[in-house]
């Protein structure tokens, strides 16, 4: 038994034999054309270009129905490349100037760009060589006119083992006898592995040169959780990964079957489920969920990696779009929370280097010192209000004391007064809530309370700020503690003040993803929680196992306590 270890890409696991694709090992020779052929090979490539754009537009709208439109953005990126002067005027210049074919011209000019790609820093752009080799590779079969089928040998289902795959190889792979994928190149952020984990096909990538070991029909075991290949395994081991794969498949299962059931414990205490979305999501995977409602719309995410901030009408599109997929439910829209590491790069005149930048001008700061920003957003909100069914809230992020809210507040209603002026009501009306994620605003939670209609707890932010230990630093990750008894205890504290005053909490950090803290959340009675879409039916199923009178003895028991390990002990040691 031989074990390869890579990167795990998409999760689960596959067993069966490999199917080796063969490299493309094919050399293009250097041809030179005569002069009076230059026309007629710059013609040539132009077709060959105009073929490669329509066979994109096919794969785009294919891709599109088969996994939504986040995946089809990829084919999206091909056809920039496709369309990017740099090459194909240097493959039309190698043609025109060198007097070479165009096959090879485009060899040549794919090289160079992709050894420009090679030389920079990130990550994320080195690799999107592999994007561009995909698009010469499609270039050059529409030149040549041989189109390869690397897949049309597997008769059964196998796992297809590779130096590399394309994003439109990757595609192709849907029914075809295939059961996961490996490969000797690619990161996790690669489009194969994202393509990989939408068609929930277990795959591992960056095995350096596992294709060189494997030969045709080898027994094979993917493990794409812990990024394993195990090539030939001993019987011992077959029968325990076995083991393994079939709890995986009854684990999804029965997850999958508690959709339609009630979010509620044991003895029937309800707890609200909502889901957090990044607006730049493609929504359709998590409707299945059945959410009560949207607890956490990320909308600064719309504002990153652009100069100018989002138009209005942008924003209302994107909201109306929004809140039309949870029809009556809730959709609770966060002011754009910027700053802290969700650097902008929107032009604000200023923006000196802050060297404290989560201590700095972030979230509803911001806002108030760039108020046309504020009136911006809150229009678009408006509008797309007066078009919906949902019950539109509107969440202030970052709120160090009530004169934040007090602006937000007044900024709201004069929003509302002119939009009413001109004919714009909100079907519902607006709920207006203050995230507590500062100390500072959980201590005046009294005076915050009046202003607003909800609360929701940010426990990324509060974790750090209560514990003074930055969020996003490996150094101090082992200080990031959310058992702190201060954190609890800031948590009950905000709770028991919401409750007094009948305003309703929901906790919307990672913290209400975690299953482990769950029992404390749900025990010191909390109304709703505001999940990640991945956990969303983890954490449904792990409250649907909870005794509500058990979680509220051990969340008032670890109130008395003074140190985190005393809380995970009794945590451990409590039967919920
Ligand atoms: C939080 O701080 O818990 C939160 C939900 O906001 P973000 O993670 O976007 O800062
Ligand atoms: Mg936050």
């Amino acid at each position: 038994m031989i074990i390869v270890k890579g990167i795990a890409a998409s999760p689960g696991i596959a067993i069966g034999p490999a199917y080796l694709v063969k490299p493309d090992n094919t050399v293009i020779e250097k041809k030179h054309i005569p002069p009076t052929n230059i026309g007629w090979e710059l013609r040539r490539f132009e077709e060959a270009v105009e073929k490669s754009m329509a066979d994109l537009e096919a794969s785009q709208a294919q891709v599109k129905s088969l996994f939504g439109s986040k995946y089809a953005k990829l084919i999206a990126a091909h056809k920039l490349i496709l369309k990017d002067p740099l090459l194909i005027s240097s493959v039309k210049n190698k043609i025109e100037k060198e007097q070479i074919s165009a096959e090879y011209a485009l060899s040549c000019a794919a090289k160079e760009i992709t050894a420009r790609f090679e030389s920079l820093k990130d990550e994320l752009f080195r690799e999107r060589k592999y994007d561009l080799a995909d698009v010469a590779k499609r270039l050059f079969e529409n030149l040549t006119k041989k189109k390869q089928n690397k897949f049309s040998g597997i008769k059964e289902p196998s796992i297809i083992i590779a130096h590399n795959l394309f994003p439109s190889d990757t595609i192709n792979l849907k029914g075809k006898n295939v059961l996961g994928f490996a490969t000797d190149i690619g990161g996790k952020t690669s489009h194969t592995a994202l393509l990989a984990q939408s068609m929930q096909m277990p795959a591992v990538v960056g095995l350096s040169d596992a294709s060189s070991q494997i030969k045709d029909g080898d027994l094979i075991i993917l493990d794409g959780e812990t990024g394993l290949i195990l090539i030939n395994p001993e019987p011992k081991i077959l029968k325990q990964y076995k083991e393994e794969q079939i709890k995986i498949d009854e684990a999804e299962l029965s997850l999958k079957q508690i959709s339609p059931l009630p979010n509620e414990t044991s003895d029937g205490h309800k707890v609200s489920l909502y889901i957090n979305y990044d607006p730049r999501r493609d929504f359709k995977a998590w409707d299945a969920f059945r959410s009560d409602g949207l607890g956490l719309l990320r909308t600064e995410f719309i504002y990153m990696d652009r100069f100018d901030p989002p138009s209005e009408d942008e924003q209302y599109q994107i909201y109306k779009k929004t809140a039309h997929r949870f029809d009556k439910r809730p959709v609770t829209i966060r002011l754009a929370d910027l700053g802290g590491d969700k650097i902008t790069q929107l032009g604000l005149g200023r923006r000196e280097k802050e060297s404290n930048p989560f201590m700095g001008c972030r979230g509803i700061r911001l806002f108030l010192k760039y108020p046309e920003l504020l009136y911006t957003q809150l229009r678009a909100i408006v509008r797309a209000s007066a078009e919906v069914d949902a019950s539109v809230k509107i969440m202030i992020p970052m709120v160090s004391s009530v004169e934040e809210v007090r602006e937000v507040k007044a900024a709201l209603k004069q929003v509302l007064k002119e939009t009413e002026d001109s004919g714009i009501i909100p079907r519902r009306p607006i709920m207006l809530g203050a995230m507590i994620e500062v100390p500072s605003a959980a201590l005046s939670l009294d005076g915050i309370l009046p202003e607003v209609d909800f609360i929701s707890i940010g426990t990324n932010d509060l974790i750090q700020y209560l514990i003074a230990v930055d969020r996003g630093n490996q150094e101090v990750a082992e200080l990031y503690d959310p058992y702190h008894p201060a954190v609890l205890r800031t948590i009950n504290f905000i709770i028991q003040g919401c409750r007094k005053k009948g305003k309703p909490v929901s906790v919307c950090g990672e913290m209400a993803s975690d299953p482990e803290m769950i029992p404390f959340l749900v025990g010191l009675g909390v109304d709703i929680l505001s999940l990640s879409p991945r956990m969303f039916l983890r954490i449904k199923s792990t409250l649907r196992g909870l005794n509500f009178e058990a979680c509220a003895d051990l969340a008032q028991a670890a109130m008395l306590l003074t140190s985190s390990e005393e809380i995970k002990t009794l945590r451990e040691d409590y039967s919920l």
